[in-house]
Protein backbone atom coordinates (compact mmCIF):
# COMPACT_ATOMS: atom_id res chain seq x y z
CA UNK A 1 0.00 0.00 0.00
CA UNK A 2 0.95 3.69 -0.71
CA UNK A 3 0.00 6.39 0.90
CA UNK A 4 0.76 10.11 -0.77
CA UNK A 5 0.85 13.04 1.23
CA UNK A 6 2.83 15.46 -0.55
CA UNK A 7 0.88 18.57 -0.29
CA UNK A 8 0.37 22.07 -3.01
CA UNK A 9 1.53 23.92 -4.30
CA UNK A 10 1.35 27.35 -3.04
CA UNK A 11 -0.04 29.68 -6.30
CA UNK A 12 -0.67 33.69 -6.70
CA UNK A 13 -3.86 34.57 -6.96
CA UNK A 14 -3.96 38.42 -6.94
CA UNK A 15 -1.40 39.64 -9.68
CA UNK A 16 0.63 42.18 -8.37
CA UNK A 17 0.04 41.71 -4.79
CA UNK A 18 2.39 40.30 -2.18
CA UNK A 19 1.51 37.06 -1.81
CA UNK A 20 2.05 34.74 1.50
CA UNK A 21 4.46 32.25 1.28
CA UNK A 22 6.17 32.46 -2.19
CA UNK A 23 9.61 33.08 -2.47
CA UNK A 24 10.77 36.58 -1.34
CA UNK A 25 7.30 37.69 0.35
CA UNK A 26 8.48 37.12 3.79
CA UNK A 27 11.09 39.96 3.31
CA UNK A 28 9.03 42.06 1.82
CA UNK A 29 6.48 41.98 4.44
CA UNK A 30 9.15 42.52 7.41
CA UNK A 31 10.37 45.39 5.15
CA UNK A 32 6.68 46.90 5.47
CA UNK A 33 6.65 46.10 9.06
CA UNK A 34 9.90 47.97 9.36
CA UNK A 35 8.44 50.78 7.58
CA UNK A 36 5.63 50.74 10.34
CA UNK A 37 7.89 50.49 12.81
CA UNK A 38 9.44 53.91 11.39
CA UNK A 39 6.30 55.97 11.63
CA UNK A 40 5.87 56.13 7.71
CA UNK A 41 2.15 56.71 7.02
CA UNK A 42 0.84 54.26 4.91
CA UNK A 43 -2.11 52.24 3.85
CA UNK A 44 -2.25 48.35 3.41
CA UNK A 45 -4.74 45.79 2.32
CA UNK A 46 -4.98 42.22 3.41
CA UNK A 47 -7.07 40.07 0.64
CA UNK A 48 -8.21 37.04 1.24
CA UNK A 49 -8.79 36.24 -2.74
CA UNK A 50 -11.89 34.38 -4.49
CA UNK A 51 -10.75 30.67 -4.12
CA UNK A 52 -8.92 30.29 -0.92
CA UNK A 53 -11.24 28.52 1.78
CA UNK A 54 -8.71 28.65 4.70
CA UNK A 55 -8.74 32.43 5.26
CA UNK A 56 -7.69 33.33 8.83
CA UNK A 57 -4.41 34.18 7.99
CA UNK A 58 -5.40 37.10 6.50
CA UNK A 59 -7.30 37.95 9.70
CA UNK A 60 -3.98 37.51 12.12
CA UNK A 61 -1.95 39.48 9.52
CA UNK A 62 -4.42 42.38 9.43
CA UNK A 63 -4.77 42.17 13.65
CA UNK A 64 -1.02 41.32 14.12
CA UNK A 65 -0.03 44.59 12.08
CA UNK A 66 -2.80 46.63 13.82
CA UNK A 67 -1.41 45.56 17.10
CA UNK A 68 2.50 47.05 16.18
CA UNK A 69 0.37 50.15 14.61
CA UNK A 70 -1.33 51.19 17.75
CA UNK A 71 2.05 50.61 19.60
CA UNK A 72 4.16 52.50 17.73
CA UNK A 73 1.33 55.36 16.99
CA UNK A 74 1.71 54.77 13.23
CA UNK A 75 -1.12 56.19 10.87
CA UNK A 76 -1.29 53.45 9.10
CA UNK A 77 -4.77 52.70 7.17
CA UNK A 78 -5.18 48.85 7.44
CA UNK A 79 -7.82 47.15 5.46
CA UNK A 80 -9.38 43.72 4.95
CA UNK A 81 -10.54 42.90 1.49
CA UNK A 82 -12.58 39.48 1.33
CA UNK A 83 -14.29 37.69 -1.46
CA UNK A 84 -16.32 35.72 1.54
CA UNK A 85 -19.61 37.02 2.65
CA UNK A 86 -18.56 37.26 6.24
CA UNK A 87 -15.05 37.09 7.75
CA UNK A 88 -14.12 33.37 8.34
CA UNK A 89 -17.49 32.40 6.14
CA UNK A 90 -16.07 28.54 7.20
CA UNK A 91 -16.52 29.08 10.41
CA UNK A 92 -19.66 29.69 10.58
CA UNK A 93 -21.56 33.35 11.72
CA UNK A 94 -20.50 33.47 15.38
CA UNK A 95 -16.81 33.42 14.47
CA UNK A 96 -17.81 36.22 11.75
CA UNK A 97 -19.57 38.39 14.82
CA UNK A 98 -16.80 37.58 16.56
CA UNK A 99 -13.70 38.54 13.71
CA UNK A 100 -15.76 41.38 12.68
CA UNK A 101 -15.75 43.32 16.08
CA UNK A 102 -12.04 42.66 16.46
CA UNK A 103 -11.09 44.44 13.47
CA UNK A 104 -13.56 47.26 14.36
CA UNK A 105 -11.94 47.55 17.98
CA UNK A 106 -8.36 47.21 16.13
CA UNK A 107 -9.55 50.14 13.61
CA UNK A 108 -9.27 47.53 10.46
CA UNK A 109 -11.56 48.67 7.72
CA UNK A 110 -13.94 45.27 6.75
CA UNK A 111 -14.99 44.90 3.12
CA UNK A 112 -16.85 41.38 2.07
CA UNK A 113 -17.88 40.08 -0.58
CA UNK A 114 -15.38 41.40 -2.93
CA UNK A 115 -13.04 39.52 -4.91
CA UNK A 116 -9.79 41.17 -5.35
CA UNK A 117 -8.21 40.77 -9.30
CA UNK A 118 -5.50 42.28 -9.04
CA UNK A 119 -2.97 45.25 -7.63
CA UNK A 120 -1.08 47.74 -10.08
CA UNK A 121 -0.01 51.17 -9.94
CA UNK A 122 -0.70 51.12 -6.11
CA UNK A 123 -4.67 50.20 -6.69
CA UNK A 124 -6.54 47.40 -6.12
CA UNK A 125 -8.62 46.01 -8.63
CA UNK A 126 -12.10 44.76 -7.05
CA UNK A 127 -14.88 42.99 -9.15
CA UNK A 128 -18.28 44.82 -8.84
CA UNK A 129 -16.47 47.40 -6.21
CA UNK A 130 -14.52 50.89 -6.28
CA UNK A 131 -10.70 50.38 -7.37
CA UNK A 132 -8.79 51.24 -4.08
CA UNK A 133 -5.89 52.96 -3.42
CA UNK A 134 -3.14 51.30 -1.08
CA UNK A 135 0.53 51.38 -0.18
CA UNK A 136 0.83 47.28 -0.73
CA UNK A 137 -1.45 44.38 -0.70
CA UNK A 138 -1.10 41.20 1.04
CA UNK A 139 -2.94 38.08 -0.30
CA UNK A 140 -3.03 34.70 0.25
CA UNK A 141 -1.98 31.78 -2.05
CA UNK A 142 -4.43 29.17 -3.67
CA UNK A 143 -3.06 25.87 -3.56
CA UNK A 144 -2.55 23.52 -6.74
CA UNK A 145 -2.08 20.10 -5.97
CA UNK A 146 1.47 18.33 -7.22
CA UNK A 147 1.87 15.84 -10.30
CA UNK A 148 3.45 12.24 -9.21
CA UNK A 149 4.09 10.37 -12.10
CA UNK A 150 2.01 7.24 -12.35
CA UNK A 151 -0.42 8.73 -9.71
CA UNK A 152 -3.95 9.52 -11.57
CA UNK A 153 -4.30 13.77 -10.80
CA UNK A 154 -7.03 16.25 -12.48
CA UNK A 155 -6.07 19.03 -14.50
CA UNK A 156 -5.46 21.00 -11.99
CA UNK A 157 -2.82 18.27 -10.22
CA UNK A 158 -4.90 17.61 -7.53
CA UNK A 159 -5.00 13.64 -6.47
CA UNK A 160 -8.48 12.60 -7.05
CA UNK A 161 -9.94 10.65 -3.98
CA UNK A 162 -12.93 8.96 -2.49
CA UNK A 163 -13.88 9.70 1.07
CA UNK A 164 -11.82 7.44 2.42
CA UNK A 165 -8.97 8.66 0.84
CA UNK A 166 -8.45 6.03 -1.37
CA UNK A 167 -7.39 7.21 -4.76
CA UNK A 168 -9.77 6.66 -8.03
CA UNK A 169 -8.94 3.88 -10.18
CA UNK A 170 -6.68 2.16 -7.58
CA UNK A 171 -6.84 -0.09 -4.86
CA UNK A 172 -3.65 0.33 -2.97
CA UNK A 173 -3.11 3.90 -3.27
CA UNK A 174 -4.13 6.38 -0.96
CA UNK A 175 -3.81 10.22 -0.81
CA UNK A 176 -4.76 12.93 2.13
CA UNK A 177 -4.05 16.75 2.73
CA UNK A 178 -3.34 19.33 0.46
CA UNK A 179 -2.37 17.13 -2.99
CA UNK A 180 -6.07 15.39 -3.02
CA UNK A 181 -9.10 17.52 -4.65
CA UNK A 182 -11.16 16.42 -1.07
CA UNK A 183 -13.51 19.25 -0.12
CA UNK A 184 -11.70 21.50 -2.79
CA UNK A 185 -13.73 23.14 -5.48
CA UNK A 186 -16.27 24.38 -2.81
CA UNK A 187 -17.58 28.40 -3.24
CA UNK A 188 -17.87 31.56 -0.93
CA UNK A 189 -20.51 33.01 -3.42
CA UNK A 190 -22.27 29.48 -2.51
C1 LIG B 1 -0.68 31.01 5.41
C2 LIG B 1 -1.34 29.68 5.73
C3 LIG B 1 -1.90 29.49 6.98
C4 LIG B 1 -2.52 28.28 7.30
N1 LIG B 1 -3.08 28.15 8.52
C5 LIG B 1 -3.69 26.99 8.84
C6 LIG B 1 -4.27 26.80 10.12
O1 LIG B 1 -4.23 27.68 10.97
N2 LIG B 1 -4.90 25.62 10.37
C7 LIG B 1 -4.95 24.61 9.44
O2 LIG B 1 -5.54 23.55 9.72
N3 LIG B 1 -4.39 24.76 8.24
C8 LIG B 1 -3.75 25.91 7.91
N4 LIG B 1 -3.20 26.06 6.68
C9 LIG B 1 -3.23 24.93 5.74
C10 LIG B 1 -2.20 23.86 6.16
O3 LIG B 1 -0.92 24.44 6.24
C11 LIG B 1 -2.17 22.74 5.11
O4 LIG B 1 -3.49 22.31 4.83
C12 LIG B 1 -1.35 21.54 5.60
O5 LIG B 1 -0.04 21.92 5.92
C13 LIG B 1 -1.31 20.46 4.52
O6 LIG B 1 -0.56 19.36 4.99
P1 LIG B 1 0.02 18.34 3.96
O7 LIG B 1 0.71 17.29 4.81
O8 LIG B 1 -1.00 17.89 2.98
O9 LIG B 1 1.11 19.12 3.10
P2 LIG B 1 2.44 19.88 3.57
O10 LIG B 1 2.32 20.38 4.96
O11 LIG B 1 2.73 20.84 2.47
O12 LIG B 1 3.55 18.72 3.60
C14 LIG B 1 3.96 18.03 2.41
C15 LIG B 1 5.38 17.53 2.59
O13 LIG B 1 5.73 16.64 1.50
C16 LIG B 1 7.05 16.98 1.02
N5 LIG B 1 7.14 16.57 -0.41
C17 LIG B 1 6.75 17.23 -1.53
N6 LIG B 1 6.99 16.51 -2.63
C18 LIG B 1 7.54 15.33 -2.21
C19 LIG B 1 8.00 14.16 -2.88
N7 LIG B 1 7.92 14.01 -4.22
N8 LIG B 1 8.50 13.16 -2.13
C20 LIG B 1 8.57 13.26 -0.76
N9 LIG B 1 8.13 14.35 -0.06
C21 LIG B 1 7.63 15.37 -0.78
C22 LIG B 1 7.11 18.50 1.21
O14 LIG B 1 8.45 18.92 1.26
C23 LIG B 1 6.41 18.64 2.56
O15 LIG B 1 7.31 18.45 3.63
C24 LIG B 1 -2.56 27.24 6.35
C25 LIG B 1 -1.97 27.43 5.09
C26 LIG B 1 -1.38 28.64 4.77
C27 LIG B 1 -0.76 28.84 3.39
Amino acid sequence: MLVVAIGGRRRELVPGALTVGTPGADQAFAALLKDLRAGRPMRLSFVAPFGVAWSIATYELALLTAELVNRHGSSAELSVITAEREPLEVLGSEAAARVTALLALAGVELECGRPVSGYQDGRLKIEAGRARSVDAAIALPGIMGRALPGVPRNQDDFIVVDECGLVRGEDRIYAVGDVTDFGRYCSFRG
